[in-house]
């Protein structure tokens, strides 16, 4: 039966067993009962496999129509797909590209300048082991289209990107990357397949913080990766296994949970997150204002390729500097600072305060939560 994916996400991982309990239950195992072949038990050792992990893949593999694994955090999925792209996985566009490249060869990982910090840190961080990230401003075809025949590499956007909110045609550049015969990896985090589905615009795979909107409740580290390709899916999941980059049980089930209202959630944040950026598009102790609707192109392409919201992030660079940034974040009684987005409450942060950010010092990341609009509006004013 096709349904809404809000219903989707309600009903999504439960079971609904007849006599088995109607909410998913958490199981906290090192290790299942069993002896002789471990093939032949759902379960051995709890790096392996858990069922409540598997109970929230399949609910995320639902949204995405996919097939999704869950990992320790965002990172540890990102890790977990590029060693899995550096090492092991084929897919079809690279399997088809002339000479059938392995991907011993993908080394090279084109990543957007403008993206979330900790990607390029991370790959920065592979540099030793052969990783060379390559970064290139993705709102520019004609640079990615060079990237990429360059020689063999790995397609890795984001869109909108974080802290920036700028929005990359993902079809375009699954274009790119299939005639280049690379790989192409979607960081889906600040929309979530709630409202944008990559794996349907071209892209080999998904990578999302689970720790954002998914979870929602600002109470959960955890990551997820979503394929249709099963060599990408065995790859991932065997460095899983193996490097340990597994999720807890009790973090999954909180995910899980979130997971039912993040449609719901969503919509309200992003109408939210948008009349707050059109408001502060006109007031005066606002330079500039980043969102992916506050500008007519990038606003059609948003429009064309996520459904149901924009999300709940935006971000802008209030007048004066860094010192001025500061007291406009301490000086909120509803909004809270800090780090990470997408929670029930709204929060922000002056960007720069992280040393690898390359947001201006002036830049305020909101992300905004389910308050009242008229409330949060009040207290940006106040903050401003
Ligand atoms: N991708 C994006 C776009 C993010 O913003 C983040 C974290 O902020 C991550 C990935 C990493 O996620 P995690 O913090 O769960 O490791």
């Amino acid at each position: 039966m096709e349904v809404d994916l809000s219903t989707l996400a309600a009903h999504a991982g439960a079971r609904h067993e007849h006599g088995g309990p109607s909410a998913t239950p958490i199981h906290p195992a090192s290790f299942y009962l069993s002896a002789g072949d471990p093939a032949d038990v759902p379960y051995a050792y709890g790096r392996h496999g858990n069922p409540t992990w598997e109970a929230l893949e399949s609910a995320l593999g639902q949204l995405e129509s996919a097939r999704a694994l869950v990992f320790a955090s965002g990172q540890a999925a990102s890790l977990a797909l590029v060693l899995a792209l550096a090492t092991g996985a084929t897919t079809t566009a690279v399997a088809a590209s002339p000479g059938g490249a392995s991907l011993g060869a993908r080394r090279r990982f084109v990543l957007p300048h403008d993206g979330y910090y900790g990607t390029r840190k991370l790959a920065d961080l592979l540099r030793p082991l052969g990783i060379e990230p390559v970064i290139v401003d993705m709102t520019e075809l004609v640079s990615v289209e060079r990237a990429l025949t360059a020689a063999p590499s790995v397609l890795w956007a984001e869109s909108p990107t974080n802290p920036y909110l700028r929005v990359l045609d993902l079809r375009a550049l699954a274009t790119l990357a299939k005639g280049a015969g690379s790989p192409f990896v979607v960081d889906n985090t600040t929309a979530t397949a709630a409202l944008q589905r990559p794996l349907d615009l071209g892209a080999d795979a998904t990578i999302t913080s689970l720790t954002k909107a998914v979870s929602g409740h600002s109470d959960v580290v955890l990551g997820a990766i979503a394929t249709r390709k099963d060599s990408i899916y065995d790859a991932a999941r065997n460095w899983r296994a193996n490097a340990g980059l597994i999720a807890g049980p009790f973090e999954a089930w909180a995910a899980l949970r979130g997971l039912k209202t993040l449609p719901l959630r969503l919509a309200r944040q992003s109408e939210s997150a948008l009349a707050l950026a059109e408001h502060l598009v006109t007031h005066p102790k606002v330079a500039r204002v980043h969102h992916p609707a506050v500008d007519p192109r990038s606003r059609a392409l948003a429009e064309r390729q996520m459904s149901g919201g924009f999300g709940p992030l935006l971000s802008f660079e209030v007048r004066g500097g860094a010192d001025e940034a500061d007291r406009v974040v301490a000086a909120a009684r509803l909004i809270r600072p800090g780090t990470s987005f997408g929670g029930v409450e709204s929060s922000w942060e002056r960007r720069a305060r992280w040393t690898s950010e390359t947001a201006p010092p002036n830049l305020i990341r909101l992300s905004v939560g389910i308050e009242a609009v008229a409330d949060l509006s009040d207290d940006l004013d106040r903050a401003l």
